[in-house]
Parts: structure tokens; sequence; C-alpha cells
């Protein structure tokens, strides 16, 4: 599998392993939510039948003998009744206690079996209701017709002997409490869908965000080391096989053999400015550029760079012309401003035919100070203005090769540049060539 492939993987492995963490944090949390806006809804209800029951216990043992029985007034209104078992025609014993109209009282046996008059509509689907002798003193929920929902409890209310000890058992709709909580469940779940979609477009957008620097660096990272040993096998092969030629006639004079040693001698060139250039890159990488910044002239200092080439271009028909209008004095570091004009100007003669001109500017703009290099050369493609800053990046390789070049220069003028905050640019010169612009802060 490809390098990028791999991170590709990983990438999706990270996006699954986010979302994993995500939705698991939000099921978790709705869980939590339903189950207090459950109990929260519930608890009222329950409230309910735990007074109810307490306050028909509590009657019953003020008149320990005394039975239970219940019914419906005609107003509706729920009743409890303890009857005086041994005197049941006595009405000063029957004591009568009102409970929450909501509801319903069903006094049982002790087989289980109903007492209770007067349940009204209830009595045809009584049997459904769940009744288990051993399930006492705790709440739980029964059903008619899996369409009306009660919260319901069951207790011993004891007699004066066993005969009259009775159970029972309390219910109370929660129909619309029901209703509201399925509301909630809806709510919460949609919720819960609702943040899962939006969990994979947030973990894809996390993941990419801090995976795609890594992953672009990494690859990055690949093709320099690659380009690097490429960049050396080259002038190393050539050199062996030079060399070897050369053992193969021991007897051979210098003389004959200038142009192998020559070729040697290039390539070793080369070899060594290419070690220099990604020395220097390899310090900039780690952040050891330290800038001495001076205070100069720079329109003095860019003619004394210039100079030289004055007379190297005029041997190759080519011109090179001045047009210098900063005339203010600038901090920045002699050495590396020398490097970077050396840089551009090698590249300007380079990429130029006899005679092409080259134009050296400068000039104070947005108060910045700007430095052009012109030329009428050769030119660079659309897609190389935005590349050539890149490491080891060449319009056409083999020119580049023939004129010593190690594809590193402009990617370390550019470092040179925003060390010193500045930038630069390339643009097309009309009508043929290059501009390179270089705008440094003051
Ligand atoms: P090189 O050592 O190959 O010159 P650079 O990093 O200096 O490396 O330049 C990168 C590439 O940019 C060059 O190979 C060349 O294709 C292009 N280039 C740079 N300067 C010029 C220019 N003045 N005119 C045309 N092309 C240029």
């Amino acid at each position: 599998m490809e390098e990028k492939d791999k991170l590709k993987l990983k990438l999706f492995k990270h996006i699954i392993y986010n979302l994993g963490i995500f939705i698991s944090i939000f099921i978790v949390f709705g869980l939590f939510l339903f189950f207090m806006i459950r109990n929260n809804i519930y608890s009222g209800v329950d409230k309910e039948l735990y007074e109810s029951k307490n306050l028909i216990l509590d009657s019953n043992n003020l008149k320990i003998n005394f039975f239970i029985n219940s019914g419906m007034l005609g107003n509706n209104e729920n009743f409890v009744i303890f009857q005086d078992s041994i005197n049941e025609n006595s009405d000063y014993s029957i004591t009568r206690k009102i409970i929450n109209p909501n509801i319903i009282v069903i006094i049982r046996d002790i087989n289980g079996n109903i007492l209770s008059e007067n349940l009204g509509r209830l009595e045809d689907y009584i049997d459904e209701l769940t009744f288990n002798e051993k399930n006492m003193d705790k709440i739980y929920e029964t059903s008619i017709e899996n369409k009306y929902y009660y919260r319901a409890i069951n207790f011993l209310v004891l007699g004066n002997s066993q005969e009259y000890n009775k159970y029972v058992q309390l219910l109370i709709n929660v129909d619309s409490e029901r209703n509201l909580v399925n509301g909630y469940f809806q709510i919460i779940v949609s919720a819960i869908i609702l943040v899962c979609v939006l969990s994979i477009f947030a973990s894809y957008l996390v993941s990419e965000r801090t995976l795609k620097p890594l992953s672009d660096n990494l690859i990055k990272q690949m093709e320099f080391v690659q380009n690097v040993s490429h960049e050396l096998r080259t002038p190393l092969t050539i050199i062996q096989a030079k060399q070897e030629l050369l053992l193969q006639e021991p007897n051979a004079k210098i003389i004959d053999k200038s142009e192998e040693i020559s070729l040697t001698l290039n390539e070793t060139k080369r070899l060594s400015k290419l070690v220099k250039d990604l020395l220097f890159l390899s310090r900039a990488d780690n952040n050891k550029i330290n800038l001495q910044k001076e205070n100069i002239n720079i329109d003095e200092y860019i003619k004394e760079i210039v100079n030289p080439y004055v007379e190297i271009a005029q041997m190759q028909e080519k011109e090179i012309n001045l047009n210098l209008n900063y005339k203010m004095d600038i901090d920045v570091d002699t050495n590396k401003i020398y490097q970077l004009m050396i840089i551009l100007l090698d590249n300007a003669i380079k990429y130029t035919e006899k005679g092409d001109k080259i134009e050296i500017i400068t000039y104070s703009k947005d108060n910045k100070c700007v430095i052009e290099v012109k030329d009428t050369g050769i030119g660079i493609s659309d897609e190389g203005l935005t590349r050539v800053f890149e490491r080891f990046y060449r319009e056409d390789k083999a020119r580049s090769r023939e004129t010593g070049g190690t594809g590193l220069g402009l990617s370390i003028a550019n470092l040179i540049v925003s060390e010193h905050a500045g930038t630069i640019k390339a643009t097309h010169n009309k009508p043929n060539g290059s501009i390179f612009t270089i705008r440094l802060p003051k």
C-alpha cells in the first residue's frame, strides 16, 4: 500500500475512533437525561400512591379491629371505609377516608379475589390487571389491553383476625404521563440521531484539521528524502564511472583525460553545493538561523553585489541594469541578503539567452522596501510561478543540471525573506521573462 493510502486509512480510523467516542458520550448522556425526566414525571404519581397507602395504613392502625372496604360516591369521590367488624351496624364505628379521586382502590381477599364493588367499566378488564401476592409494597406498572397504563402498589391491611386481612391494590392511570415520557423519548432519540450525524461531520473536520498538516508534512518529508537521495546519487554515479574509466588507463596523461577530470570536478562541486544548501535548509527547519541585522543603505549594498555580475553578463552578451530608488537605510542580515541576491542573479543569468536584459529595481511602497529582479529570459509556466519556491522543483531538470542548479536556490531565498518577515513572489514579465519581487518591512 502506498504511503498516501496508509495515511488515508489512518485518517479514516481516527474519524471512526472519534465518532465512537462522540456517539457513546451522547447515547449515555441521552439515556441519563431520559431516565431523569421519566423518574421526575412519575415521581408525582408515585408519591400519590405512597401517600394514599400510608393514609389507609395509618387509619387502619388506629382501629386495629376494623376491616376495610372501598367505593365510589355518586359525585365521583373516592373513599375507603374502615368498619367495625364486630358491630357492623353501628354508625360511629365507620370511618370514611377520602383519597385522591384519581386513584382506584381495589380490595382483595387473602386469596387475591376482588371484593370491591362499583368499579364501573374497569370491572370488565379487571382480570388483566396484574396482582401478585409476592410483590408487595413496590410500585410497578400494569396495563389494560396494552392501551391504558397504570402505576400500581399492593399492600396487606391487617384485620382484627386473619379472616379480616385484606390486600389493597392502588392503581393510578398514567396515560398522560406515558405520552409525555414517550414524547420526551422521541425528542431525545431525534436529538441523539441529529447529534450523531453532526458528530460524523465534526469528527471528520477535527480529524482532518489535526491529521492533514501532519500527513502533508510527512508526505513532503518523504518526497524530500527521495529527492535528496536522487540528487546525491546522480553525481556520485557520474564520478564513480569516470574514476573507473581513468583507472583503466593508468599510464594516460592528465592532459588527455582533462574532460573526464573536469567533469568529476564539476560533479564534486555540485555535490558540495548541494550539501551546503541542504545544511542551510535543515538549520532553517530547526529554527537555527539567527539573523545578525545591520543598518545599511540597501541601494549601495545591492550595487556592490551586482557589480561583478555585470561583467559576467556582458561576456554572455546579456545586459544588467540597475534602477535603485529606495535611497534609505534598512535593518537586514547582510550575509543573508547577499545570499538571496546571488540566488536571484544566478537564476536570472542561467535562465536568459544572448541579448536578454536583467534589471534590478528598488523602491519604497506601502512602507516596505521593494526589490525586483526582472529578466527577459525564458520565463516560468503558470504552474511554476507558485511552485518554484518548493524544494527541488525545477521547470526543466536538464537545463537546471547543466547550469549546476540544485533546485534548492529559491526555497532558500524564500526562507531568507520570511526570516526577515518579508514576502517573495514570482510573476510573468511581459512580453517575456520573469520578475521576482521581494518586499521587506522597514
Ligand atoms: P535551480 O538550482 O534549479 O535554479 P531554483 O530553486 O533556484 O533552483 O529555481 C527553481 C526553478 O525555478 C528553476 O529550476 C527554474 O526552472 C525556475 N527559475 C528560477 N528562476 C528563474 C528565472 N529567472 N527564469 C526562469 N525560470 C526560473
